[in-house]
């Protein structure tokens, strides 16, 4: 949609620096004074970096000062050129709506996640884990969603089989749903920030790291970040905690990223928490090492 047209139109002040790909006006659903309320310009999605995510057409009739009745004609009159030129120029979240491949896991998936002390069960309850199945795209593997404010918005796949097997496949380790096939660009948001609430968050390499030490970790599946994701941080967060996996790469992009972080005005420190125990990654902590680097990191308890 043309948000830049629309407010210019209506006289309402907007800025699209916050964050790439977004318009943002003041938000109309809480106190915000500046700009946190962001229009997507791909799709029908609003988010505030302050009270969350809310429903477009209603974010857009508080905006604008409009009744709902005309809301459907807004949208269409400010429809098209915008969104056509930049789908032309560039990869774009497309899909309005996500339906995981399956709703369970095989024998061969549970014994995956078994096999890493993870319950199959709570992963599907809390963070909507399933597995891929045995046919199509994503097969063999287990299906991690990226949500934001309760809404699937994208998914990555991470394989089930053996590194052997991997390498004799030549197939990716993780697999990502594309682009064009996600609600929001998966590069422009982060893993878990729906159980980040707090001004304090710790963010980790992986999803599977996230999901062992819980509430409070985040990750971007990788130690890279996009801009997109750095302002995303500085947004909701005023301190960071970094913990990457304990190798020497990573570390590396740990310190880059942090210096980044903290050059927009967030509290970084990097950990080396793993090290502390002798262990790798998050993925090879007990749930008492889990609850001792929760309590160290100044995290409740969960
Ligand atoms: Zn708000």
């Amino acid at each position: 949609m043309n948000f830049v047209k629309l407010f210019t139109d209506y006289k309402i002040d907007f800025n699209t620096r916050v964050n790439r790909g977004w318009t943002n006006v003041t938000c109309p659903f809480c106190d915000d004074k500046t700009f946190n309320g962001g229009f997507n310009d791909a799709g029908d999605y609003f988010h505030c970096w302050k009270c969350g995510g809310h429903d477009f057409k209603e974010a857009l009739t508080r905006v604008v000062n409009i009744s709902f009745n005309e809301v459907d004609i807004l949208i269409e009159q400010y429809a098209g050129r915008n969104s056509l030129l930049n789908k032309l120029n560039k990869k774009q979240a497309k899909a309005i709506q996500l339906t995981l491949p399956t709703n369970t896991f095989t024998p061969a998936e549970r014994k995956y996640l078994k096999q890493r002390n993870f319950s199959p069960k709570l992963l599907h309850e809390k963070y909507k884990i399933v597995g891929g199945g045995i046919t199509g795209a994503w097969k063999y593997r287990i299906i991690i969603p990226l949500i934001l404010d309760g809404k699937i918005v994208s998914w990555t796949g991470r394989s089930i089989l053996s590194k052997q097997k991997i390498d004799e496949l030549k197939i990716p380790r993780y697999k990502n749903l594309s682009i064009e096939q996600s609600v929001i660009d998966p590069k422009s948001i982060l893993y878990n920030l729906d159980n980040c609430m707090s001004k304090t968050a710790v963010l980790t390499e992986g999803a599977f790291d996230v999901m062992r030490l819980g509430d409070g970790f985040f990750c971007s599946f990788g130690t890279e970040l996009t801009q997109a994701q750095i302002i995303e941080i500085k947004n909701r967060f005023s301190k960071v905690f970094i913990m990457f996996d304990n190798e020497v790469e990573a570390q590396i992009k740990a310190r880059k990223f942090g210096l980044q972080i903290a050059s927009m005005g967030v509290d970084v420190e990097i950990v080396d928490a793993y090290g502390d125990f002798d262990k790798n990654d998050g993925g090879e902590l007990t749930e008492s090492e889990v609850q001792i680097i929760r309590k160290e990191l100044g995290l409740n308890a969960c």
